[in-house]
């Protein structure tokens, strides 16, 4: 699944290769699967984005917003898979979720994993869509500062017991997160999956605030996760350090052999030595 720094990267390379391409044709998937989210009829999609052109794409959390104008925003959010760029002449996947054909006979093409909103709002109404609406601070925003994040733990501790994991992957209170990048700040803040936000001193909070913000920096430099493809195709080049082919190995900090948990729905990945 993407989370937030796949998004910004499909995001920055949408703006260097499709903004200002005229929309020859909009299609809605051609491959049925009951997890993708319309929120249009077929023809009804085609008719509405037919020789409209796209603006700026931008990103909020694990949604991508994409202008068709004038007049609409495309939603493309909570989704993994592929979103691809091809050029004119290149032959197009068989099935997709997703067709836009340009006029210069370049396309983009999305093919979900598991499941995804591809929805057409009229402008402004996409910002009152459930989980859009309301959203949290990101923390690629200039409000994620370490006061605003003190002040959401403060909040979330008057209430029930909540884990760490939970903090970083349950009701996007940190919007864009997911089990992936999770496991990494974990992992650099030293603080085990099940360690409850209500325990948690000064300095853990601070550990895990930086732990959030410099892994979130750092998957977007390197243009996403290595296990996700970009819009050309290509694997981002951020390695994890905690994932699938970590448990059973040493620990890169202390040599302690890494551990793996089901737990809130996911595989965890962490040391039993540094992650307490
Ligand atoms: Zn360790």
């Amino acid at each position: 699944m993407f989370e937030l720094p796949e998004y910004l990267t499909i995001a920055a390379q949408l703006n260097e290769t499709i903004t200002g391409k005229i929309i020859f044709e909009g299609r809605l998937g051609n491959s049925p699967h009951k997890f993708v989210w319309y929120n249009r009829k077929p023809e009804e999609f085609t008719e509405l984005t037919r020789g409209k052109k796209v603006g700026e794409a931008t990103v909020r959390g694990r949604w991508l917003f994409l202008p068709i104008q004038p007049g609409y925003v495309f939603l493309l959010g909570e989704c993994g898979g592929k979103v691809l760029f091809h050029p004119e002449g290149a032959k197009l996947p068989e099935k997709y979720h997703l067709l836009f054909k340009f006029q210069d006979e370049s396309a983009i093409t999305v093919m979900t994993q598991m499941w995804g909103a591809m929805e057409l709002f009229e402008a402004g109404k996409e910002q009152d869509r459930q989980y859009v609406k309301n959203m949290r601070t990101t923390p690629v925003e200039l409000g994620f500062t370490f006061d605003y994040f003190n002040l959401l733990l403060d909040g979330l501790v008057q209430g029930e017991k909540r884990s760490i994991k939970s903090l970083l992957t349950q009701d996007q209170l940190i919007p864009g997160m997911g089990n992936s990048i999770a496991q990494d700040i974990m992992f650099r803040a030293g603080l085990h999956p099940k360690h409850l936000i209500n325990e948690l001193d000064t300095h853990q909070r601070e550990r895990l605030f930086i732990a959030i913000t410099s892994t979130v920096q750092t998957v977007v430099e390197e243009g996403g996760r290595y296990d996700e493809i970009d819009l050309f195709g290509n694997p981002g080049g951020y390695l994890r350090i905690m994932d699938n082919k970590s448990a059973g190995q040493p620990c890169p900090v202390c040599g302690t052999t890494i551990e793996k948990i089901q737990y809130l729905g996911g595989a965890c990945y962490f040391c039993p030595n540094c992650q307490l």
